[in-house]
């Protein structure tokens, strides 16, 4: 028998996936993963570009680096995964594998977005890539005042807390500057409240309400007019604008739909709790790429790289995979430069109150902004590079725990 694993995707959860994957199994397995490039971004980072808090260039790293030796890494376009063959094909390579792991992540598609490319980068930016980035800091430096609106384009997006990140720093950055009283922030975004879920939405709302930021819910875009500085529902809304920041239209990438693998907007269907792709046997999900109905993070990512590893391995051994994500994901919320909440759910299980990852000792508490949890944000990133992308395990197990959690 071969003896082959593919991982697709050396961003997050495929960086994490293989390294895990080489610290348990045994040389004979062969362990390849594949990228299109040798530049892996620290997307939270990319929030903090725009506000001068973080600098671009500190964000990406070579991928190869942060790969273990003894996984073969590849630097090609992935074109063709074929799951009867159990066969993927790259521009210049063939691969045939006896487990595959689908970790391509999210595709941002602005070309999609009605009238955005027109007004791209003159009056309508983004954060979510590097490049985007850098040109809104640019516009924010220059911003003497004025309307700032932060649009979510559609759903699925990756990083739900992100745009109200934004908002929130945009009030920080604009007192600051000395001009906030010259400018309005607006949150317009498709989902019926600020976040995903209804608590922490009462939460987020609340402490938007303090900075004066406007939220406008359910508003489904149907374009951007750059000319008159406008975006347009598809009830026909209008709400206006100085500097639109957006999050274009997200799909999952496109060799995932062209092979026939998707949902209809590029995401794998995925059992969400073995994260097997469902219906093709020896495939894993995880990260963005799967459908799963949590948020698409890191985090999220980081706690499925081990039930996608523990699974493989029973699979190796003869053993069914088990049913053991629960949807987990962990994330900071920016309230301000120097102070930060944070969030901690699954599928089930609403963001609740507490202290985190400790019961009673924290550090950090949960659905609080505090200090400590900013630095916590920080602290993520040298963990992020040092530990967690090299498959180490935190002692943390990847389903949540309710210690520490106020219930009722
Ligand atoms: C602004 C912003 C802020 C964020 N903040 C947070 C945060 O605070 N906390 C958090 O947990 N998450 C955050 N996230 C989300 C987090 O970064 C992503 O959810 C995470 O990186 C997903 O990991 P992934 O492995 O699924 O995808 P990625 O890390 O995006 O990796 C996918 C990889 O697949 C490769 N690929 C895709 N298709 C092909 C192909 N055809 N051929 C070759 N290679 C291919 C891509 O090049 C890419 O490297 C944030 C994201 C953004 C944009």
């Amino acid at each position: 028998m071969s003896k082959k694993i593919v991982v697709l995707g050396a961003g997050t959860g495929g960086t994490i996936v293989s390294n895990n994957l080489r610290r348990h199994l045994s040389d004979d397995w062969e362990i390849t993963v594949i990228d299109r490039d040798d530049k892996h971004v620290y997307q939270p980072g990319l929030l903090f570009v725009p506000f001068g808090i973080q600098n671009a260039n500190t964000l990406v790293k070579s991928r190869k680096k942060y790969i273990l030796p003894g996984v073969n890494f590849v630097i090609d376009e992935i074109t063709h995964i074929d799951t009867e063959k159990r066969n993927v094909r790259t521009r210049n390579h063939s691969f045939d594998y006896d487990f595959l792991v689908i970790a391509t992540g999210c595709r941002i598609m602005p070309e999609e977005d009605d009238g955005l490319m027109d007004a791209w980068n003159k009056n309508a930016f983004s954060f979510y890539y590097v490049d985007a980035a850098v040109q809104l800091k640019k516009r924010l430096d220059e911003f003497k005042g004025g309307k700032i609106v932060m649009n979510i384009a559609a759903v699925p997006f990756k990083c739900p807390v992100a745009p109200i990140e934004f908002v929130f720093l945009a009030d920080w950055y604009l007192k600051k500057k000395g001009i906030r009283h010259k400018s309005e922030i607006e949150l317009v975004t498709p989902l019926p409240g600020a976040f995903t879920k209804p608590k922490a939405t009462a939460i987020f709302t609340e402490a938007a309400k303090e900075k004066n930021i406007k939220i406008t819910t359910q508003f489904e875009l149907s374009e951007v007019n750059g000319k008159e500085r406008y975006i347009e529902s598809m009830k026909g809304d209008k709400v206006s604008y100085d500097t639109l920041v957006i999050i274009p239209t997200t799909q999952g990438d496109s060799v995932i739909s062209q092979c026939g693998l998707d949902d209809g907007i590029g995401f794998v269907p995925t059992h969400h709790n073995t994260l097997q792709a469902l219906k093709h046997e020896r495939v894993y999900v995880i990260g963005d790429a799967t459908n799963v109905p949590t948020s698409k993070a890191g985090s999220v990512a980081h706690y499925e790289a081990d039930v996608v590893v523990f699974n493989i391995m029973a699979e190796i051994h003869g053993v069914k995979p088990e049913e053991i994500f629960d949807g987990h994901s962990t994330c900071f919320i920016v309230y301000e430069k120097g102070k930060s909440s944070l969030i901690d759910f699954n599928y089930k299980i609403e963001p609740l109150p507490g202290q985190f990852p400790l019961p009673h000792m924290g550090p950090f508490s949960l659905l609080k902004p505090t200090k400590m949890n900013w630095y916590g944000k920080l602290g993520f990133e040298p963990l992020y590079w040092n530990v967690l992308l090299a498959g180490r395990h935190l002692g943390m197990p990847p389903t949540l725990v309710m210690a520490g959690k106020e219930v009722g």
